[in-house]
């Protein structure tokens, strides 16, 4: 590998990641369905965060936009549940998930020169309790908001695939993925 990628792997790891890769774009799948499922609206966000759909954008030009990069650190984090029906720390592990691919972004913009990049976590925006969305003002922080990967159309499970992980990591915990998108 890539001295500089061997280095975003190391630091992403250092920084909390359970796994991390670097991989082509190509590599990773999209699909337009994936709206469908935004659209169903189990997680209560869609429409309510700037940073889900439909507000973030048509799923055909996100997937475009994607595409026009070259490579991507792939990382994914694993937080541990007292059972299988934790929400709490579920919301917790997404929570520590979310802040480490701001982190992550981080590393990457200082590797790049500050370069043009994407960052897409997991779930929705969680950077304030309450979305700015839900009374119509603006983003409070748009420099930092952060998409998802599934609101770019990203198959996570081939994403784990085509990187090695594991999309599930055992018993009672749960596992998330992110991505900086760079090049
Ligand atoms: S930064 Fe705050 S206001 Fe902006 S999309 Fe995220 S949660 Fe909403």
């Amino acid at each position: 590998m890539d001295d500089k990628f061997s280095s975003l792997v190391e630091k992403a790891l250092e920084s909390g990641a359970y796994r991390a890769a670097v991989i082509p774009v190509s590599k990773i799948e999209t699909d337009k369905y994936f709206r469908k499922l935004c659209e169903a609206n189990h997680c209560g966000n869609f429409g309510r965060s700037w940073m889900c759909p439909p507000l973030i954008g048509e799923i055909d030009e996100l997937i475009e936009k994607l595409h026009t990069f070259g490579s991507a650190l792939v990382f994914q984090t694993v937080g541990e549940l007292e059972d299988s029906y934790d929400f709490e720390g579920m919301m917790e592990a997404e929570a520590f998930h979310n802040r480490l691919v701001l982190k992550v972004g981080g590393i990457v913009a200082e590797e790049i020169d500050h370069g043009r990049m994407l960052s897409l976590g997991a779930g929705g925006c969680r950077i304030c309790d309450v979305c700015a969305k839900r009374s119509n003002e603006p983003c409070r922080h748009p420099e930092i908001a952060l998409a998802s990967l599934e609101g770019y159309g990203v198959n996570v499970y081939k994403l784990a695939e085509a990187t090695g992980m594991k999309y599930i990591n055992g018993d009672n915990t749960v596992t998330y993925f992110g991505a900086v998108l760079f090049g």
